[in-house]
């Protein structure tokens, strides 16, 4: 008798869905950790759910303890966590990946000190700080919290004059950042894996569209852009996934300024959004690799079966639901989510472009 592996995965939204169906079809079980209820996108499709906190010591040792790896689905996981379950199996993407993900100064510090081009940023702890920067800043630019902001939540447009006292009120936060506002030809992102042989790799690149700051439409391979833009922002990704030494894979969202430059705007030390479409235009998912990856059963093959795209489908969109079942050319994802919010991402659907 074989015996059947189980991962484990930290958070039940539709990531962790899409990582359990990889492993289902590759006959490994997944036992979901989370705060969330028993009907969250992750735990209603997965052999086993444990909902406790991510700083429960005793619910992480017994779950540790039914595992064989693990990995998060989103990076606002405590590292804590991570080390705590590190006693048990291997852990993915690991302490230092999470830990940077978690903070955008952090990134962008990061990235800068590898030599890759940022958004000219400044931290900005009090309105006093707040001031300084936006008269060093030479134009528009974004306040953002450094933490727990995404999908365009929790940033303010700012601009050269503006009054920093009631910004610093509006963002109400204990640390910023300030970017400069990037005039951006495209945005494209990049997704890295690495094992724990420390072996790299790439998924083709993805060119982004996004609307009132959440992710709209992904096109994938991004073979519009120029090989070296893409061969910069490749290297760029890779550098990164080794400085934190990354164990599974890492999406790093960038600008392509007017000249081709890549210059960086965050990370995320998981399967990401934009490459949804991998799922029916790679040989290996982003999804499928990661779990092959944890489980140890090396790298498969990430390369494009054809140019395809990815729409999410938010609370808003759902009306399109019969026209894209209509299509057969069309393949329509839901997260089971029960509740159909504006701006909500309740699925996607991908096709191949002709
Ligand atoms: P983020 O949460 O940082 O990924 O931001 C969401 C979206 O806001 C990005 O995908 C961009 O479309 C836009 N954005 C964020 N930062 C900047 C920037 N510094 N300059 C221009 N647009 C930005």
């Amino acid at each position: 008798m074989t015996a059947i592996k189980t991962i484990g995965i930290l958070g039940a939204g539709q990531l962790g869905r899409m990582i359990a169906v990889a492993a289902a079809q590759m006959g490994i079980r997944a036992h979901i950790f989370a705060p969330d209820a028993k009907d969250s996108p992750a735990a209603e499709v997965v052999h086993s759910f444990t909902q406790a906190t991510y700083d429960d010591a005793d619910a992480l040792v017994a779950f540790g303890k039914s595992i064989d790896a693990v990995t998060s689905e989103f990076e606002n996981v405590p590292a804590t966590t991570l080390d705590i379950l590190s006693a048990f199996c291997p852990v993915s993407p690991g302490h230092d990946a999470l830990h940077l993900a978690q903070n955008r100064l952090r990134e962008k510090t990061l990235a800068a000190r590898l030599g890759i081009q940022t958004p000219s940023f400044w931290a900005v702890r009090s309105a006093d700080e707040l001031a300084s920067a936006l008269s060093e800043l030479d134009g528009k630019g974004l306040l953002k919290t450094t933490e727990q902001g995404y999908d365009g939540k929790g940033q303010i447009h700012v601009k050269t004059g503006d009054d920093a006292d009631s910004f610093w009120r509006d963002i109400n936060t204990d640390e910023a950042i300030l970017e400069s506002f990037i005039d951006f030809k495209a945005e494209v992102s990049f997704l890295v894996w690495r094992d724990t042989k420390g072996q790299t790799g790439v998924f083709p690149a993805t060119i982004n569209t996004h609307k009132n700051g959440i992710l709209a439409t992904s096109i994938g391979p991004a073979d519009s852009l120029n090989p070296s833009t893409l061969k910069d922002g490749v290297e760029a990704a890779i550098a990164l996934a080794e400085a934190v030494n990354l164990h599974g894979v890492l999406a790093m969202e960038a600008f392509v300024g007017h000249a081709g430059q890549i210059i960086f705007n965050e990370l995320a030390p998981r399967p990401h959004n934009s490459f949804h479409w991998t799922i029916e235009g790679c040989v290996t998912s982003q999804f499928t690799q990661l779990v092959r990856i944890i489980v140890g059963l090396g790298p498969g093959d990430t390369s494009a079966r054809g140019s395809w795209q990815m729409d999410n489908l938010l609370g808003e969109d759902l009306h399109r639901l019969p026209a894209l079942y209509a299509d057969g050319g069309k393949a329509v994802h839901l997260y089971g989510k029960t509740e159909a919010r504006n701006g909500r991402k309740m699925g996607h659907v991908t096709w191949e472009l002709g």
